[in-house]
């Protein structure tokens, strides 16, 4: 079942400075939400306040009505969020195979989970082609294809990545955002979408949030955020 993420009045940081400042955001179901801002703006900092890796001070994340602060990072999954952080965090050493099945460990349901691998198979052709190739022998696309896999072998219902553009060729950029458009519109699952690349992350999202110093200061929709000059110029410095 898709769920709303609701972000209250979050500040959060790693000490004594906060990063994040009373920020407000909403992933509604089915959406993709574009987290744009420039370096040291606090996006990846968000995610890992959300999935446990930031200190909170204070305000309320929610996800379908459950308390974040409440639950476990290891049972995140449970609820059906799926974290791919930077850098992909692939296990270099385990192959293609052994790093997706990682993703599925958690459920009982052996068969189904063969139907998903099957499925992430069918869905990124080079991995599939690569399955018993260790982790270090991908390509940094590969690499970004096996932490989305990875990820949608917990069967999330709220996916939340951290730049997964980051390294990668425009036309591989490309492929990245259109699958997340088809999880989207095929599979009902939510996105939040953390990018340098606006134009990529802008091209399939339906809101986008502009971080700035751990502010937000702008929230809305991507057509807007195209047409608005003062704003492009201003944080996204073009
Ligand atoms: P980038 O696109 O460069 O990753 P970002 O918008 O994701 O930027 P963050 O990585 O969230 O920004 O960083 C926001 C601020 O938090 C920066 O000032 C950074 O130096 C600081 N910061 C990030 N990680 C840590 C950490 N582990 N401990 C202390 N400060 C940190």
């Amino acid at each position: 079942m898709t769920a709303a993420l609701q972000v209250r009045g979050l500040t959060a940081g790693y000490g004594a400075v906060p990063v994040l400042r009373d920020l407000d955001l909403d992933v509604p179901p089915r959406m993709v939400v574009a987290v744009l801002g420039a370096n040291g703006a606090g996006k990846t900092t968000l995610l890992r306040a959300l999935t446990g890796g930031a200190l909170t001070s204070s305000g309320q994340i929610t996800y379908g009505g459950h308390d974040l602060s409440r639950v476990a990072v290891s049972d995140l999954v449970r609820l059906g969020i799926a974290h791919v952080p930077e850098g992909r965090a692939v296990i270099t050493d385990l192959t293609v195979d052994e790093n997706l099945r990682l993703g599925g460990l958690w459920r009982d349901d052996r068969k189904a989970q063969r139907q998903d691998l099957s499925r992430v198979y069918d869905l990124f052709e080079p991995l599939a082609r690569r399955r018993s190739y260790p982790g270090h022998l991908l390509s940094g696309g590969e690499r970004q294809m096996l932490g989305i896999g990875r990820a949608l072998m917990s069967r999330p219902t709220l996916m939340l990545l951290d730049e997964p553009s980051l390294g990668l060729a425009p036309q591989t950029t490309a492929a990245i955002m259109a699958l997340l458009a088809t999880l989207r519109d095929d599979q009902g699952i939510s996105v939040l979408l953390v990018e340098q690349n606006v134009g990529g992350a802008l091209s399939i999202a339906d809101r986008a949030v502009v971080l700035s110093l751990g502010r937000v200061v702008v929230s809305t929709t991507p057509q807007e955020l195209a047409g608005d000059d003062r704003a492009r110029h201003a944080y996204l410095g073009y």
